[in-house]
């Protein structure tokens, strides 16, 4: 009977769907990543939607389930995750994914981070004390996260270090390519001045040389107020700058509000992958993000 069951099996394996890692994402551009470089070899779950904020989420049960599965932790970090991913580590339990292992990784930790401080004070609610998490929105972040995730992949799944080698390779040719095909594309943004919902956009805007004039939120964090609105209403009363950006997540009232009273066109970008209907994977994200700066600039 054992002998059978053993046939059984062997007969079916090579026909077994069946992905070697989990990779649970805290962010979509993560997850997204991860296909790119895990390929089948992994299943990739995020634990947030592009139009959620990542800031702010549940500490849901499905969630502490899936975490308790993972055999990779891959998230923005840099404090991103802070409301709700100690919790849901501590309550997952698994020894295999906490910080300090190999399967736990930060892709902040990877790049260069804008605007860290020293002298931070909570109480004025900075979000941001380590520096910039918000980093996936300057395509050559994703180069050197790539190929650390490979480098992770491989370390905790040596015998398919080739496949993942050879996944990162094929991703990097065709991502360099995107990258010179978006910066020609982009060319003429440079130069302009971007008023901003939240500090989401700032690697986006340094790799296209666009000057980031104002924030909506007055401090990365707090919502836009009425007194914060008036006093940019003021500022930019005659246009001095080219657009308003703002991510999915985040209400248009405060944007279409300084809009109207301004004539500074509002517009919502994709801040990771399923933002926007065009944005479906990590390249069309950046065609996405282009194409539509450059409609808001063209009628400025
Ligand atoms: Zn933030």
């Amino acid at each position: 009977m054992k002998r059978l069951i053993t046939a059984l099996l062997l007969c079916t394996l090579p026909f077994a769907v069946h992905a070697e890692l989990r990779v649970f994402a805290c962010e979509p551009e993560w997850a997204a990543l991860a296909d790119e470089i895990g390929g089948d070899l992994v299943e990739s779950f995020s634990a947030t939607t592009a139009l959620q904020d990542p800031h702010y989420i549940q500490a849901r049960p499905s969630l502490i389930a899936k975490l308790r599965r993972a055999d990779l932790v891959i998230c923005s970090g840099a404090q991103l995750e802070i409301g709700w991913l100690s919790a849901l580590l501590q309550k997952a339990n698994n020894r295999n994914v906490l910080p300090g292992t190999d399967g736990y990784m930060e892709a902040s930790s990877f790049v260069l981070r804008v605007d860290a401080t020293t002298e931070v004070d909570r109480s004025k609610g900075d979000i941001h004390p380590q520096g910039n998490p918000h980093i996936q929105v300057d395509p050559h972040n994703m180069t050197v996260v790539a190929r650390a995730l490979s480098a992770r992949l491989s370390k905790i799944n040596p015998e398919n270090t080739e496949s993942y080698s050879a996944n990162l390779e094929q991703f990097l040719d065709r991502w360099e390519v995107s990258i010179a095909r978006w910066e020609a594309a982009a060319q003429g943004l440079q130069g302009k001045r971007a008023i901003t919902h939240h500090k989401s956009w700032v690697y986006l805007l340094g790799w296209l040389g666009i000057e980031e004039v104002a924030n909506l939120e007055a401090v990365p964090g707090l919502p836009p107020t009425a007194a914060h609105l008036s006093q940019l209403t003021k500022q930019f009363a005659s246009g001095e700058a080219d657009v308003i950006i703002r991510a999915p997540y985040q209400h248009a009232k405060s944007s279409a509000w300084l809009s109207e009273r301004t004539g500074i066109p509002a517009i919502v970008l994709p801040l990771t992958v399923g933002g926007t209907d065009g944005a479906t994977d990590l390249f069309t994200l950046f065609d996405d993000i282009i194409m539509r700066l450059k409609g808001a600039m063209d009628d400025a």
